[in-house]
């Protein structure tokens, strides 16, 4: 092993989260260096995901995942409005396609009411009709306030913030291992330039790997970390035009929210993601899982014709929780407490809603670990 480096703050993970956190931390005064393993930013979950900044209607009032969407959510709109990031505030359908789910849908706009989401209504097949004159259903659910985004200009302008506040995106540096110490945290770091670290503060911000590198932390409680579990989503594109200008949701499936339309900004559509649970990473995306797509979108949209999806993209969830707990599960955030080491902080399963949430989540950290 070569030089021994000497560090404030190391952030493991270039991700969407990995970034807000080392631009959380680098403005309150840190020196902050973040580890990327891949030669790019955002190379995994943060460009495998539909790009929706989401409103925080379905998850438990007093969930993580509801309380940092619903306060994200908002200081994503602004950052977006102050730098200019493409984005668009496109809102969104939960549509129910019968009698029983429409009850659902009450029981949905109660849920965002008391996740303080207050500017959703519910909508007749009519009034649908003349909103989206494409999709059927017995009633809808509209939220005004869901977005899509255009996530890697968002990760450029995080990168930015992070250089210009002094600390620095250091790619092709995988963690390999680590120890905790006394009260720091030592890494070894591969690459084209192995080196080894010891830093004040860690936050591992890995993704899908964080367990690995959790796993692989001598010293660590292996008790303080959650179940592993990764539910694969793949997308089917649409050839041809959008049939609806904001967003369609069916009523959710365990594990996801339901095979919708989304757009992104230059208006393509596109379906997905569907629920696979699934013990490995792989991201090839096998094109007879069309057929279930074709049903469940002709649900809500009943001319879509034959030979109009093909196979776009996949992405993996990392979740704390399995098929068995119902496929839900919360974002965990553990800072000094949690890991039961002053030096040492770990989030795992940030899964959907962590693109919108990832400000929020940043100023979490910051406040379990400053
Ligand atoms: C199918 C799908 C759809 C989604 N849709 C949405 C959505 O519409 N809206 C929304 O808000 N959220 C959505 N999400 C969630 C969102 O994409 C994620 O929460 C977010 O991208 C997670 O960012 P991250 O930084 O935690 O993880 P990642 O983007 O996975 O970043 C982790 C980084 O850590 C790096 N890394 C791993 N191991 C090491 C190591 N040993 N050393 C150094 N670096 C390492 C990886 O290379 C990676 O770049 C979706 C997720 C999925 C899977």
């Amino acid at each position: 092993m070569g030089e021994m480096l000497s560090l404030d703050c190391v952030v493991i993970g270039g991700g969407v989260v990995g970034l807000a956190v080392a631009r959380e931390l680098a403005m309150a005064g840190r020196e902050v260096v973040l580890l990327e393993a891949e030669p790019l930013t955002g190379s995994i979950t943060s460009s495998r995901n539909s790009e929706v900044i989401h409103a925080g209607l379905y998850y438990p009032t007093g969930s993580l995942k509801a309380e940092l969407c619903v306060a994200g959510k908002q200081k994503l709109y602004d950052y977006c409005r102050d730098r200019h990031i493409p984005h668009k505030r496109c809102g969104k359908l939960v549509v129910a396609s019968n009698e029983a789910e429409v009850a659902y849908l009450e029981k949905l706009l109660k849920q965002a009411e008391a996740n303080g989401v207050d500017d959703c209504r519910l909508i007749g097949s009519t009034e649908l009709f003349r909103l989206e004159p494409q999709i059927t259903g017995f009633a809808a659910l509209v939220s005004p306030s869901t977005g899509i985004i255009d996530s890697h200009r968002l990760m450029e302008a995080y990168v930015a913030d992070i250089e210009s506040h002094g600390g620095s995106v250091v790619l092709n540096s995988p963690v390999l291992a680590g120890e905790l110490l006394g009260d720091t945290v030592r890494l070894a770091i591969g690459g084209l330039d192995p080196v080894e670290i010891e830093a004040r503060l860690v936050v591992n911000a890995a993704g899908l790997d964080a367990w690995t590198i959790s796993g692989g932390m001598v010293g660590l409680d292996r008790k303080t970390m959650p179940e592993r579990h990764y539910a694969k989503g793949c997308y089917f594109s649409l050839t041809g035009r959008a049939p609806a200008e904001r967003l369609v949701y069916p009523v959710p499936e365990p594990g996801g929210l339901g095979v919708h339309l989304t757009l992104d900004l230059a208006g393509q559509a596109r379906f997905g993601p569907d629920v696979e649970w699934v013990e490995t990473i792989g991201y090839d995306v096998d094109p007879r899982r069309a057929d279930t797509f074709y049903g469940a979108i002709r649900r809500y949209w009943p001319h879509l014709p034959d030979g109009a999806l093909q196979p776009a993209y996949s992405g993996v969830r990392p979740k704390v929780a399995g098929p068995g707990g119902g496929g839900g599960g919360d974002f965990v955030i553990q800072g000094p407490e949690t890991t039961g080491h002053p030096a040492y902080a770990a989030l795992y399963g940030i899964e959907s809603p962590g693109l919108t949430a990832s400000m929020a989540i940043a100023e979490r950290v910051a406040r379990l670990t400053l």
